[in-house]
């Protein structure tokens, strides 16, 4: 039975960033320092974009494990566990550091938005395609966790153990609406021609997504000022 867990935007961005502070006070550079001694620094044709090298959390901290050894990693990490910012000393190597977990926190978020874009997508709207019902609980607010989220979880998952039917779940908790298709009741066969771009486009959605798109609004700019120059 699918849930779906929500939180605003910025509750899901602060959470992934707390993340990414809690795996480097774990030990991740000493983890990603080992990998790269043994799989990646022996070898001079690394892919980065490929394979598990392509993967979010190392590739970001290529550019410091090249520059930078082992001893200046504890100096870094020592420095970032230091409680009260601003050490009088801080090692060389920190602030190239803290620029490539900034990197990482960012495409953390992207990778997010990414997964989300993919559920609503797939699960939240109504199309050919048979969906379960998608179950909301709002994780934004930690402190009323068992009564918003746990709890009503368990509910739903022992209702669903004991074979209540799928629509008396509801009762427990309403699930997500599906939203129509953008492409709902939109002729996917008509073919359409863009004199300005002389290209032929099938479907109504993909031609209504045309007449939107950069490429075409480019065409058009470039035909306004060829008529300009023609007058
Ligand atoms: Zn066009």
């Amino acid at each position: 039975m699918p849930v779906h867990l929500l939180f605003t935007e910025e509750t899901l961005n602060a959470r992934l960033n707390s993340r990414v502070d809690s795996m480097v006070a774990q030990g991740l550079l000493a983890e990603i320092r080992q990998f790269y001694e043994r799989f990646v620094k022996p070898y001079d044709d690394n892919d980065f974009h490929r394979g598990i090298l392509q993967s979010i959390g190392f590739k970001e901290f290529v550019r410091y494990l090249e520059k930078y050894d082992r001893d200046q990693d504890r100096l870094v990490e020592e420095a970032m566990a230091a409680t009260g910012e601003g050490a009088a000393n801080p090692p060389e190597g920190l602030p190239l550091l803290r620029s490539c977990l900034d990197n990482l926190k960012l495409v953390t978020q992207r990778y997010s938005k990414k997964q989300l874009k993919w559920i609503n997508h797939r699960f939240l709207v109504d199309g050919p395609r048979e969906v379960p019902p998608i179950y909301p609980l709002d994780t934004t607010d930690v402190s009323r966790w068992t009564e918003i989220v746990s709890g009503p979880a368990v509910r739903l998952i022992e209702a669903h153990l004991s074979a209540i039917e799928e629509s008396n779940l509801a009762a427990i908790l309403a699930p997500l609406p599906k939203h129509a298709s953008p492409r709902a009741g939109l002729n996917e066969e008509t073919s359409f021609h863009c004199d300005i771009c002389q290209r032929t486009i099938v479907g109504e959605y993909q031609w209504a997504d045309h007449l939107k798109s950069n490429r075409h609004k480019k065409c058009l700019q470039s035909k306004h000022k060829k008529e300009k120059l023609g007058c």
